[in-house]
């Protein structure tokens, strides 16, 4: 941070504080060769990233509509509302963990029926068929039966468990 007084390029912190509730960091700083004392505030900057729809078109990313699509997929399954809250900022972090400035609908939709394929199977399926559009049944089923082969497995699994343990 360059001092405000002679410009030079370096300077050390004498002091950091939180500014309202740790949206902003104000801090002290001494210039290495003037002495001067100067403020700087440190802000994180608002997520702005585009999504790629499957039209090519861009728009705005917005938590608001992620959120909308995952609470239909969860209408009246026992989940609280924290857990929700939860799974969309991992799936949020999910989404920037790149650090790019673009990012297609379709890979949103892949990392939250991820998401969703751990917590619950019928939010899953749910989400996966607006999504995917299911366009015939049979693709549906055999992504269905292959849900229930898999909880199948982690049934027999814990069971194994449990004589072993027992
Ligand atoms: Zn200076």
């Amino acid at each position: 941070m360059k001092c405000i007084f002679c410009h030079f390029n370096d300077s050390k912190v004498i002091d950091s504080r939180d500014l309202r509730d740790g949206e902003s960091i104000r801090r002290r700083r001494e210039c290495l060769r003037c002495g001067h004392r100067f403020t700087t505030y440190e802000r994180v900057e608002p997520i702005s990233i585009l999504v790629i729809k499957k039209d090519k078109n861009r728009e705005e990313y917005s938590r608001e509509k992620l959120r909308r699509g995952i609470v239909t997929a969860f209408t009246k399954r026992p989940v609280k509302a924290e857990d929700i809250e939860r799974m969309i900022d991992s799936i949020e972090a999910e989404i920037f963990s790149k650090g790019e400035l673009e990012v297609s609908s379709m890979r949103i939709g892949e990392i939250i029926m991820d998401h969703l394929r751990k917590t619950d199977p019928v939010a899953y399926i749910r989400f996966a068929s607006v999504y995917r559009e299911f366009a015939d049944l049979n693709v549906m089923r055999s992504e269905m039966d292959r849900l229930v082969e898999v909880e199948e497995q982690e049934r027999s699994r814990r069971q194994k468990e449990v004589s072993k343990t027992g």
